[in-house]
């Protein structure tokens, strides 16, 4: 069957404001890069859209709401760049996760530490020539960005991520947006990370929201299933999601909405 693209949120402003408007405590779990803030060709200079803030602000002081940020960036990275206090911040896919009185690390993932390093010398010795090229370690993961690689180079950046992956076969390589990943090769992701947090909250699914726009965020989608809100940031056939979102911005529009939404 071929996949049909979810429609977009507006199309089910009914539906959504009936399951959302009425659940007495909210989830408002969201991912970070490409979904509350565009995507920028260097990650350092990447902003959220005015009003994106000030909606997820206003919706983290609400009675009941509580405000989730699960990232592929370091958490202290991720949660500087929010600037919420009052949010919890999941960083590097779920690996740690803090606030809302959680203060976590994925325990293997934080053995796996001296690995990391070593991968990033490896790989910072094979890119050294490869212009472009730059890899960002995270503490519990690592990442390999080519976005700025010359098409004739890519295949050199390929090279280097397939001798990183056999060099260290206890990391796990990913493939995101113009950047490969290896983290701890521990059975976790974005999708256990909200499962931990509906749990440490006494939330059931169908109280939760998730935005995304990246293949990560699938495994969330696939955790809410039917039971709880799902939207997907961009053009994906084959997303989980049941709602889709055009971009940045039209998402900083559906959070607007929300917060008028659950005001009483
Ligand atoms: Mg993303």
């Amino acid at each position: 069957m071929k996949a049909m693209m979810p429609p977009h949120w507006t199309e089910r402003r009914e539906e959504l404001a009936a399951r959302l408007g009425r659940v007495p405590r909210l989830l408002v779990a969201t991912d970070f890069d490409g979904t509350l803030a565009p995507i920028c060709p260097r990650p350092q200079d990447v902003a959220m859209p005015p009003g994106a803030k000030a909606s997820l602000e206003a919706l983290a002081e609400q009675p009941g709401v509580r405000v989730a940020v699960l990232s592929g960036r370091a958490l202290a990275e991720v949660a500087g760049l929010v600037g919420l206090a009052k949010a919890v911040y999941a960083g590097n896919h779920g690996l740690e996760i803090r606030g809302g009185g959680i203060d976590w690390v994925h325990p293997q993932a934080l053995a796996c530490r001296p690995r990391l390093d070593a991968a990033a010398g490896f790989l910072e010795e094979k890119l050294r020539r490869v212009e472009g090229a730059f890899t960002e370690h995270k503490q519990l993961s690592l990442s390999l960005h080519y976005r700025l690689v010359a098409e004739h180079d890519l295949p050199r950046v390929e090279e280097a991520a397939m001798l990183c992956a056999a060099a260290f076969p206890e990391l796990r390589r990913h493939e995101g947006k113009m950047v490969v990943e290896f983290r701890p090769d521990v059975p976790w992701n974005k999708g256990y990370a909200l499962k931990h947090l509906l749990k440490r909250l006494g939330l059931p699914g169908a109280a939760a929201l998730y935005a995304g726009d990246d293949a990560t965020d699938e495994d969330a989608f696939a955790v809410l299933g039917d039971s709880g809100t799902t939207l997907h940031v961009g053009a994906n056939p084959a997303t989980l999601a049941r709602c889709r979102l055009r971009s940045p911005e039209d998402y900083a529009e559906f959070l607007e909405w929300l917060r008028g939404l659950r005001i009483p």
